[in-house]
């Protein structure tokens, strides 16, 4: 390393701000090894897009009814009701929010799912609905899933920090279905199985025939596109409808220029070597990031702070309420910071949500240009996920990367946010799937 940058703050966060740009060049890189990884990946080939079939495509707006859907994020459980008009109109009757306990993440199968199992029964109690009803359920489980059916499929890794033993392998939706059983729920039918990104997706799509994105920008990040079926080599489809929903699992993808603390990073995780745009872009990596930078020029003398020394303590939120002018120190037990410190720490936070942001916003060019190189039509792009919603300035920041790369022609590029969309989505898919069988 050049020993000049280390003199000044200054310097150092300028030598920062290169390590993590995202330049054109690179986005154009990025679109390139994209396409690669995507066509590899829809031929069966060996590819860091696992580019996997849901066996859903896009509703056609006159699905009507009243569903439960159950969204299993990394962080969050929600448990939803949502009414279905049949004019695409979906609408929230209900929803109840869980935090995921570490337990549930990082013990037996049993314990996640009997967990998850309790909070849907929490949302029964705190929504004042009656227990014997039989219903529909769709499960929205935003992990990587070999999907087999609508409503069968297999978790083939856990990501985003879990590590609960026995379900790697095995059908997440029996799994469910046991622990409803063992908990006296028997009467809920789990209806359908569907990717927090292609439920995203569904629930824009729902209303807006120009929604062909989904996205996923919270503790994790993925994403999905209808893709023609004739173009999913390794699928060998008998059905008749010309489009399937494809769940990239984009978080997967390995073709970033990666800087040192990704690399430690990545070598101290629970999955080393995999997810590597997850671990650059996401939510629950980016406190980390910042807090790796923070511990380096802590050493070199360029900042006088005494904490940071604990992994993951600083997160996402911190560096999105930091961006919005509060204090993130007094939780580190820090009341005398520096303004300069506070300012190097505030530049820290903007260099790394920056190339988050623009990373996001390459991926997403990618995926529009594969659709329609020209960019010809409209496209909206639905995004669901805490990191999106919350952080100061990232949407501009992904704006700005398609406008580098698609110039004017961004402009018919929409980023739209649909919150609860995971969830609401799932039930527009259950009630495709629960329809299918009456
Ligand atoms: P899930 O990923 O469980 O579906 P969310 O979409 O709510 O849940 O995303 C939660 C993640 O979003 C957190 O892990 C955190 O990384 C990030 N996050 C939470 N609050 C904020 C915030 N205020 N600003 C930016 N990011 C946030
Ligand atoms: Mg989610």
């Amino acid at each position: 390393m050049n020993k000049d940058f280390a003199h000044t703050p200054d310097r150092f966060l300028s030598h920062l701000e290169s390590l993590f740009s995202v330049t054109l060049q690179d986005a154009r890189e990025i679109m390139f090894h994209f396409h690669e990884e995507m066509r590899r990946g829809l031929a069966g080939e060996r590819s860091s897009l696992k580019m996997i079939p849901s066996f859903v495509s896009r509703p056609k707006g006159t699905e009507k009814g009243n569903f439960l859907a159950l969204d299993l994020g990394g962080t969050n459980i929600r448990v939803l009701a949502v009414e279905l008009d049949g004019k695409g109109n979906a609408t929230l009757a209900a929803v109840s929010r869980f935090v995921i306990s570490h337990e549930a993440m990082g013990g037996s199968g049993d314990t996640l799912f009997n967990f998850i199992a309790d909070c849907i029964q929490s949302f029964f109690r705190e929504q004042h609905l009656g227990m014997q009803q039989a219903c529909d359920l769709a499960f929205t489980f935003s992990f990587p899933v070999e999907q087999r059916s609508i409503a069968s499929g297999k978790l083939i890794c856990w990501t985003k920090g879990f590590t609960t033993s026995g379900v790697e392998g095995r059908d997440v939706v029996a799994l469910l279905a046991e622990a409803l059983q063992r908990k006296d729920m028997g009467f809920i039918h789990v209806a359908a199985l569907a990717n927090d990104t292609v439920g995203t997706l569904v629930a824009k799509s729902y209303a807006d025939p120009d929604c062909d994105m989904g996205v996923i920008l919270g503790t994790g990040t993925n994403a999905c596109y209808p893709e023609k079926i004739a173009r999913i080599l390794k699928y060998h489809c008998s059905g008749a409808s010309a489009e399937m929903i494809v769940n990239m699992e984009w978080g997967g993808f390995d073709k970033l220029k990666t800087n040192r603390y990704d690399q430690v990073l990545d070598r101290a995780s629970h999955n080393s070597g995999l997810q590597q745009l997850e671990k650059m872009v996401s939510g629950m990596y980016l406190g980390e990031i910042a807090r790796l930078v923070i511990v380096e020029m802590i050493e070199k003398g360029l900042l006088s702070l005494p904490a940071f020394s604990e992994a993951y303590a600083l997160t996402t939120e911190h560096l999105s309420n930091t961006a919005q002018g509060q204090d993130l120190f007094s939780d580190f037990g820090l009341a005398h910071v520096s303004a300069a410190d506070r300012q190097t720490i505030r530049e820290i936070c903007r260099i790394v949500s920056t190339r988050s942001a623009r990373i996001a916003g390459a991926a997403i060019a990618a995926v529009i240009a594969w659709m329609d190189a020209d960019l010809e039509s409209s496209h909206t792009v639905a995004i669901d996920g805490a990191l999106f919603e919350k952080y100061p300035g990232f949407n501009n920041n992904m704006t700005d990367m398609l406008l580098d790369v698609f110039g004017d022609r961004a402009k018919r590029i929409k980023l739209y946010l649909v919150k609860d969309g995971s969830g609401i989505g799932s039930a527009i898919i259950g009630a495709v799937a629960a329809s299918a069988r009456r």
